[in-house]
């Protein structure tokens, strides 16, 4: 594994913030990865549509080389049999990184969804679990400003639920990172408002969301932990069901928090026309449907994604029960 230093990412972009020295070891992957160049080379020819709903959008893009990561395996048996990609010793040669606190190291992606996409791994072989993670997300948004960084649960689009990680793609590429503020002045519900911690509830956007609002990062903290204990299944020490994405922007933290029911939809197991092969991640949440075959590119209607959103997210009644509850926080 090569670390690379502000020296040699200097002439690759610019190193005066963590943000900026990303994109430089994106650059530099591009330069020195042939993997990494061709896969950013075909994301400019990549095709996108869009579908206007009300008040916001959902971009479909087709996206070939996204094949392995939305059809993966992830069961226990498929995960046990195979090298983990996401540990040191089994990466490309080819793949540099920046170190990232003690125990995380950030990567260049090198199957792209943005045009400057990260995936951010702890040092350790650690399952994927956000519990004890909840800082490194918030300090990782707070230093990665330009990006907007995400995390998958188990369940929910994360192809290595084995290893634990975070991704990042460049701003401005999300439908959501347009609509976010429309959708809290306009379009959400205040269920929480504290002095320094303000928590919305988005019910007609296709999908439930939470958007979490705070520049006190214990507070957040803290608030991100009571949530996902009162959306854990019950008697069961598993994490619940969940996509989250943070951006942090002139001293405040947005973190939106997508509840979900299952991780595939319908239609992904559907024969024939039927099939859609979506598996739904906190891109997909944030309005852009990654679609690996051509043939759903082009078939896909507005029907469709009302239908697979609807079955990936939380239940109306379920999503009730819990803003009530959150609001019983203090
Ligand atoms: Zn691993």
């Amino acid at each position: 594994m090569t670390y690379l230093t502000h020296n040699d990412l200097k002439k690759y972009g610019k190193t005066y913030s963590l943000s900026v020295l990303a994109v430089a070891l994106v650059n530099h992957q591009k330069a020195n990865w042939e993997l990494a160049a061709n896969n950013y080379r075909l994301l400019k020819q990549v095709r996108k549509t869009t579908f206007n709903f009300d008040y916001f959008r959902i971009d479909c893009q087709f996206n070939p080389e996204r094949i392995k990561s939305s059809t993966a395996d992830t069961g226990a048996q498929a995960i046990q049999s195979r090298p983990c990609f996401l540990c040191e010793d089994n990466r490309p040669m080819e793949q540099a990184g920046i170190p990232y606190g003690n125990d995380f190291v950030i990567l260049c992606n090198p199957y792209p969804i943005f045009s400057y996409q990260l995936t951010i791994p702890t040092l350790r072989h650690i399952p994927q679990l956000i519990e004890d993670h909840i800082s490194d997300f918030l300090n990782l948004s707070k230093d990665l400003q330009d990006f907007t960084v995400f995390y998958n649960g188990p369940e929910c689009g994360a192809s290595a639920p084995d290893h634990f990680h975070f991704q990042a793609g460049i701003r401005d590429i999300l439908p959501i990172e347009e609509e976010l503020s429309i959708i809290q002045e306009e379009k959400a519900e205040a269920i929480l408002s504290h002095h320094d911690l303000k928590i919305y509830a988005v019910c007609d956007y296709l999908r439930k969301m939470l958007v979490i609002r705070s520049s006190q990062e214990k507070i957040l903290a803290q608030t991100l932990k009571d949530i996902l204990w009162l959306l854990k299944p019950h008697n069961s020490g598993q994490e619940p069901m969940i996509n989250m994405l943070a951006n942090y922007k002139s001293g405040v933290w947005h973190i939106t928090l997508f509840p979900r029911s299952v991780g595939r939809p319908s239609e992904y197991f559907a024969e024939d026309f039927d099939k859609i092969l979506v598996s739904p991640a906190a891109v997909e949440m944030a309005g852009l449907m990654i679609l690996p075959r051509e043939e759903d590119f082009y078939k896909i209607t507005k029907e469709n994604l009302i239908n697979i959103y609807r079955q990936v997210s939380i239940s109306n009644d379920d999503f009730r029960n819990l803003l009530e509850q959150i609001k019983k926080l203090t």
